[in-house]
Order: C-alpha cells, then structure tokens, then sequence
C-alpha cells in the first residue's frame, strides 16, 4: 500500500479539529477554528484550523498542512509514527503488533480488513434488497413501504431493504457467498450464539432496512425498523454496532446527499428517523441528513458545519422531539454554529406533516424558523408562574447557555426575551444570569476577541494571482487548462501547484477534492504554499473577466519573451549565414503570431459559470 493511500485511510477516519482541539484550545469563528500557535509565542491567535478543506495554517509563522503534519510537528514524530499515533488514538482499526513486521504490514492489513468488511456489507445490501423486492417474506415489506407512501424511485436510489424473519437467511447468503462468519460479526451483520459461541446468527430479522453509507458512498453500516407489531420485546430501530468503518456518533444517514445539495444553499436541516428522511427524498428535497438513532454529537455537529453554515433541526412536533431539540443547543453553542428549529404542528412528525401539507408549506415553515436559543430562552420564560421562587429557578436554568453563548448578538437576544418578561432592566437580568461565570473563561474570551485577521495579500506575479483564483473558483480550472496557460508559467512551485488542480479539478464534473490536491502535491514546501493559499482571505470581484485579462497579459508575455529568444537567433543566424535556420526561425515567428491570434480566451471561459450560487 503506498504512503499515500495510508494517509488518506487515515485522514479518512478523523477529524482534524477534533485531533488539534486537543492540544490547542479553539475557538470557532465562522467556518474556521482559531487559536494560539503551538509552534510559535504569540498573543493574539493567528493559527487557523479549516473544518472543511481538513487542513491548518499559521499566518504567523508560516506553518501549515492536514492533521498528519501537524501530529507530526507537535510530538515530533515521524510520518509512520504520527499515523500509528492517530490510528491508536481513534480506534481505526489496526491489528496487533506481532502480526507483521514493519509499519507498514501492519496498516496494510488493517486496510485489508476495512476492505473485507466494507465488501460483506455490499453483499448482505444486496440481499436485503433482493429480498424486498423478489422475496414472498418481504411482501410485509412492502405493503409498509406502500402504506408509508414511499415512492420507488427511493427504494430503489437508497437501496432499501428487508432482514428476513429468520435466524440464517443472511448467514446462510454470506457463507454462498464465501464471506466468513466471524468477518460478519466484524461487520456487525451476524451475532455469536449465546452459548455456543461456534454458531452464529443473523443480528437483524424482520426488519426493514436501510444501508447506511460513508462520504464515498460506500455501505459501513445498516439501521433496521422492526415490521412485526407484536414483538414488543424487540427494539423499534436497531442499528449495526460500532465497527472499523462504522462509529455511529461521526456519521449521519444521508450525508453525502445533503452535501451535495447544500452546495446551492448553504443550510441543513437535521431530522431523527430514516423514514423522515426519506420523506423528504421523495419530495426531492435532499438539504437533509439524520441522525443515527443516538444523541447528537459534537463530531455530528462539525460535520453538517463542514457543509452548511446553518442547521435547522426539524424534530418531531411532539415533546419528546422538543427536548431532543433542547438538548441539543449546548452543542451547537459550543461549537459556534447557527442553529434554528421549526416545529410541526399537532405534534406531527416530518413525514406525517410534508403529507398533509407538502414541500411548499415545509419551505414556508423553514422561512419562519426560530434561533433555537431564542426559542429555547422564550420557552423557560414562558412557564414562569409569576412568583419571586419560580424566577429564581428560571434564571438559574438559563445560566447554561448564557456561559456557552459567545455571539454578543444573540446574547444581547436572549437577554431582551428576558428582560422583557421579567419586566427588568437587560443589565440587571446579564448581571443575574453571568455573576458566576468564572473569570479564567472571560480572559480567554478577552484574548479571542482580538483574534488575527490575516489581510489580503498584494500579489504581483501573474502566475499566482492565477493559481489563487481557480482555488478559489475551481470551475474555472478547465479553461485554464484548455487555453494552455499553464505551459506559459515560469515559477516551478506555481505551476506544480496549478498542474494538480486543474487535474483534480472540475474537468470531470466533480467539485475540487481539496485534500486530494494537497495529497498529490508530494512535498512539503508545495502543501504549505496550497494551504496558504487555500486558507488566506483573497476576494476576487468579477472573477472571470480577471481570469481573462490575467491570462492574456500571461500569454502575451510569454509571447514577447519567446519572441526575443527567436529574433536573437534570427539575428545570430542571419551573421552566420545559416539559411536553413533562418527559414525555420521565420516560421516559428509566423507561428507564434497566428497562435495569439487563434487563442482566444473567451470562447473558453463562456461555457463555465461559477456553479456555487
Ligand atoms: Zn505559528
């Protein structure tokens, strides 16, 4: 296995604000983490963590790459050791020591585990769908599918499935199949018998379906709804366990389709049940991702901030939905990312409302959601029964989110809701509600507050004012490409850096991977210089009529440089008395013109638009 594809698994399983948050306290600020270099003294934090590119950077001194370059820099490890570090650290599954005999081995077995599992998952997705769609059993699958109303183009697109009502359909389908047992344990398909440990049996039965699949599509894991009504001994939903690819508080049901559809608007609405989410599928509405039968987490939380800039939660309607909701904001207070709710009426739930009333009445709804702390802070106030003790008790339940609220504008909301119920002064309910905060929490805020704003650069060179534009722009790439700038680029880390992008970029289709471009720049010097890039402010107006002038003026330098060294050696020629050099120096020259002639940019650059809304 190359040292790449170890990189790359690894980087795969963790997130690199988690790994720095851990030895660098940080502070969310939009889409970035800052916090104080741990590479160099500073007072004010210039050293930024990206959630979304997976990368950081210092603008203080310099230093910057993906989380394995840092585990590197900050133990003083090298690459090997800093991958075993997070291996270990992040339970990605490696297997014991004395297995093999380099480092190596030891990942390339772990990797060849990951792929066995992922492969038996495949397999029993395959036979969880066949059996819903051929099966006389899974009949009671699809008369639920068609009393839920859920349409088969979504059967079919999320591959939904049916676990038949008995203890070896899937057992005796992955042995046909050559898949071993004790690996269908690994992949949290089958269970070991109680007493007899020698025989397994299937972990879901009678159940519907519903594969669970990672950011590359890949199926990690399954979550099952019970169909019988009578079983009441057995557990509504039940979900795979925690396996190598699966760790359920790190992953959302539906996320790589809200990330994709999150690409026009930048908003995320976040629902409990697979059924939920599916209703809206149906309705082609796909800025939506569940949650995996558990909590939310903080991890869960970074990830839909990684895609969106604001999470609306559409809960259930009832209280149980409500307090899963409530629960939920110190997270997102926490990490520092918006989030609103809306509320169904009648204690629907998402399905049963998009139903009745559909997705207009849905957007409508959306349109009118609420700050979850502000519904949050309106809902205390409004139970307050009118007595001195009941007041108490409602400052004193606030509190929590007064000490994890860091916005001033929403402080400053919070605070009028209650000063405005409570018929007080906002100064006297902000002395109430933050006495006790601790000071040590104050200064660090203090010292937050000046935070490092790296400015724009001023950019001379031409080349690299190109190669800012399509990391920013990357639909742009193609046109780079296509009008052959790249071969009028002088500056060698430039165009190293250009070559991958427009590589990676948007010539197939796909969005720019920018950790695989950081991947395939292999030395360390051109990773600094693309994180930079990646992570430094740098606005660009009219990005495309920029492009062109900056792509003429380089091709017309190109030209006159070209036509310097050719007139020189026409000149040299010509004393020499070389005819036949002459002949083929004019040619070149004749050339070189019509070539400037025949490029012109604009043909390129129409067929693209910046696509990202
Ligand atoms: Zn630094």
């Amino acid at each position: 296995m190359s040292v790449s594809g170890i990189a790359s698994l690894v980087k795969q399983a963790v997130d690199i604000v988690e790994v720095i948050g851990r030895a660098v306290p940080l502070r969310r600020s939009g889409n970035k983490h800052l916090g104080l270099c741990p590479f160099h003294q500073e007072k004010t934090p210039s050293f930024q963590v990206d959630a979304e590119n997976q990368l950081y950077y210092c603008f203080g001194c310099a230093t910057g790459g993906d989380v394995i370059s840092f585990v590197m820099k900050h133990q003083s490890l090298t690459f090997m050791d800093a991958v075993k570090y997070l291996a270990e650290r992040y339970n990605i599954a490696l297997p014991s020591e004395d297995r093999g005999d380099g480092d190596s081995s030891l990942l390339e077995a772990s990797r060849k585990e990951r792929d066995e599992i992922i492969a038996a998952l495949e397999c029993a997705a395959v036979f969880f769908h066949r059996e819903l769609r051929l099966s006389p059993e899974g009949k009671i699958a699809r008369d639920y599918i068609i009393k839920r109303e859920l349409p088969d183009e979504v059967v079919e697109s999320e591959r939904i499935g049916y676990a038949p009502a008995r203890w070896d359909a899937l057992l005796a389908h992955l042995k046909n199949n050559g898949v071993d047992p004790e690996l269908g344990v690994k992949a949290g398909l089958l269970s070991r018998g109680g007493t007899d440990s020698s025989k397994f049996y299937d972990r879901f039965r009678n159940r519907l379906m519903f594969p669970i699949t990672d950011e590359r599509g890949r199926v990690v894991a399954f979550g099952g709804r019970i169909l019988a009504s009578g079983e009441q001994n057995e557990a509504k939903y039940l979900n795979s366990p925690e396996t190598p690819v699966f760790h359920k508080g790190r992953m959302l049901y539906q996320y790589g389709a809200a990330r994709d559809a999150c690409r026009q608007v930048r908003q995320v609405l976040l629902v409990e049940g697979y059924m939920d989410l599916l209703a809206f599928h149906s309705r082609n509405f796909r800025r939506v991702a569940a949650t995996l039968g558990t909590a939310l987490t903080s991890q869960q939380v970074r990830l839909l901030s990684r895609i969106s800039d604001e999470v609306v939660l559409a809960y259930d309607g009832d209280d149980a939905g409500e307090k899963a909701m409530l629960r939920s904001l110190p997270i997102f207070l926490q990490e520092e990312v918006s989030v609103s709710c809306i509320r169904f009426p009648d204690g629907m739930d998402p399905d049963d409302f998009l139903k009745k009333y559909g997705i207009a009445e849905l957007e409508n709804l959306i349109a009118r959601r609420i700050e979850l702390g502000a519904y949050a802070v309106r809902k205390a106030v409004q139970g307050w029964d009118g007595s001195a003790a009941g007041r108490s008790k409602i400052f004193s339940d606030l509190q929590p989110i007064f000490q994890t609220v860091r916005q001033p504008l929403l402080q400053s909301e919070y605070l009028r809701i209650i000063a405005d119920r409570f018929s007080v002064s906002e100064n006297i309910a902000r002395a109430q509600l933050l006495h006790d905060k601790s000071g040590k929490s104050e200064k660090e805020h203090r010292s937050f507050r000046k935070a490092y704003a790296p400015k724009a650069p001023e950019i001379d060179s031409l080349e690299e004012k190109i190669v800012r534009l399509i990391i920013k722009y990357p639909e742009f790439a193609d046109s780079v490409r296509s009008c052959g700038a790249l071969t009028c680029f002088r500056e060698s880390k430039l165009f190293a850096v250009a070559m991958e992008i427009c590589r990676d970029g948007v010539c197939e289709g796909v969005e720019m991977n920018s950790s695989q471009v950081y991947d395939s720049l292999a030395e360390a010097d051109l990773q600094e210089l693309y994180t930079r890039y990646l992570l430094e402010p740098y606005e660009i107006h009219e990005p495309e009529m920029q492009l062109r002038d900056w792509i003429e003026a380089l091709i017309k330098r190109e030209e006159k440089q070209r036509r310097k060294v050719l007139e020189s050696a026409l000149r040299e020629a010509e004393q020499q008395g070389d005819t036949s050099r002459i002949r083929n120096i004019l040619m070149e020259i004749r050339d070189l013109t019509s070539k400037t002639k025949d490029c012109d940019f604009s043909d390129n650059v129409q067929e693209i638009r910046p696509n990202d809304g």
